[in-house]
């Protein structure tokens, strides 16, 4: 017989079935075997879950999980056990590993390694480029034979206008998703935080949010001829955000997705020259900040990410013009978007899971994002009312550079079940 889970007297959220109520979820094995009434009865579990929401598996479609190749920052073992403390029952990784997921023997062994130690599903992106180059395709089509979910050369954008549809046709054939990491180097060469006004006083070079909107700009158009499925990654600029909901209002597949340091922080945090707030795209200007939180209500960004990118300490501690990019976001998304967006009223709590889990599995065509009955049974428990304050020192991450540490926060994942099993429970409830 297989095991039962009942989780009673939860507030049960699936935007898949718009379902916002106080009912019973029953687990029996890996699946969902009942909503409901029907769920009633005996369990070999019972879960209490009274003050907490019941929804689908929270799923994180862009994580730098860093293996192969870089496994002092991050492994799939240690960046799978952040991801479930955070909430999340999958993650979708970027290629830019060493060697880069850029055939089916880098995708095979991030599947063959995630069967091994990981903590959630994971679902590898291959690369759209050989070694993420730009100038030859990848192997695409064994790619998406071995098991990966969508294309990008993310850290990269592809510059080379020729290349850039080439594998945009490509992709669409496989009906797979196309993610580009939009910037136009030849304008951000040497940058390490945004165009503007601290960077000026700061004397450093930058990036400016045009580099970012010149590509979605071009890529926009050479979606609407391919037909690929668009998807711009951790948009951060206001005149993407235009770009995008123009495409979507004429119909275009085209999506996007924003991460919580772009809807709480600006450029000044990076005035302490704190190479905890150095990442790509960097932190921009309040209007921007302002635009991105526009789109997320509006609907032009339909998922929250993480763009988890750990990076050992020695480096952060460079100093901030020769650090690298990157934060860690696995276990903080969850509080930092509850703040972001449900505390600021943009999002009620359905649109905010359909956010993080719904919309992401969609577009990824994986498994998830709901909760049917006969479904997996991949369940997030999220208490959201606990108050705690961010610690980076007691991660799950190898890495700890976040900008949020001591942040103090309100909501987080109480309990996370993967097909099944339980894989996360806070300590101290
Ligand atoms: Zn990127």
């Amino acid at each position: 017989m297989s095991r039962s889970i009942l989780i009673r007297g939860g507030r049960v959220i699936d935007p898949s079935q718009e379902i916002d109520e106080r009912t019973d979820v029953l687990i029996v094995g890996d699946q969902i075997a009942a909503l409901g009434r029907e769920a009633a009865g005996a369990a070999d579990e019972v879960i209490d879950a009274s003050g907490w929401l019941v929804t689908p598996g929270l799923i994180d479609m862009h994580v730098h999980l860093r293996e192969p190749g870089y496994e002092d920052k991050e492994t799939i073992e240690t960046g799978t056990a952040a991801a479930a403390a955070g909430g999340f029952t999958a993650v979708a990784c970027m290629p830019n590993t060493d060697p880069p997921l850029h055939s089916d023997a880098e995708i095979e062994f991030v599947l063959r390694t995630a069967e091994l130690t990981a903590q959630t599903r994971v679902y590898p992106i291959g690369a759209l480029t050989k070694n993420r180059a730009g100038q030859q395709l990848a192997e695409i089509g064994l790619m998406v034979k071995a098991g990966a979910v969508a294309f990008s050369d993310d850290g990269e954008g592809i510059a080379d206008t020729g290349v850039c549809l080439r594998a945009m046709s490509y992709v669409s054939q496989f009906d797979r998703l196309f993610i580009q990491h939009c910037e136009d180097k030849s304008l951000t060469r040497g940058g390490c935080m945004n165009a503007g006004l601290t960077a000026t006083r700061l004397g450093l070079p930058a990036l400016p949010a045009i580099a970012e909107v010149i590509m979605a700009q071009r890529d926009i158009t050479l979606a609407r001829q391919a037909g690929v499925r668009y998807h711009v990654a951790h948009v951060s600029a206001a005149g993407t955000v235009d770009l995008v909901r123009r495409a979507r209002q004429e119909g275009l597949p085209v999506s996007a997705e924003v991460c919580p340091q772009h809807l709480l922080l600006t450029e000044e945090m990076c005035a302490r020259y704190d190479a905890n707030c150095k990442m790509n795209p960097p932190l921009r200007s309040q209007s921007d900040l302002q635009a991105c939180l526009e789109g997320v209500r509006d609907g032009t960004i339909g998922c929250l990410v993480t763009d988890h990118a750990p990076q050992v300490n020695s480096e952060k501690e460079l100093g901030f013009q020769d650090a690298p990019f990157g934060i860690i976001g696995l276990e903080t998304a969850l509080p930092l978007f509850i703040r972001a967006l449900i505390e600021s009223e943009v999002l009620d709590w359905p649109r905010l899971i359909a956010a993080m889990s719904t919309c992401p599995a969609q577009l990824l065509g994986v498994p998830g994002g709901m909760l049917k009955v006969g479904g997996p049974a991949d369940v997030t428990l999220i208490d959201p009312e606990a108050e705690w304050t961010i610690d980076a020192e007691r991660m799950r991450s190898k890495s700890r550079n976040t900008p949020f540490d001591g942040w103090p926060v309100r909501g987080r994942a109480a309990m996370t079940i993967v097909g099944g099993e339980l894989r996360y429970r806070v300590q101290g409830n």
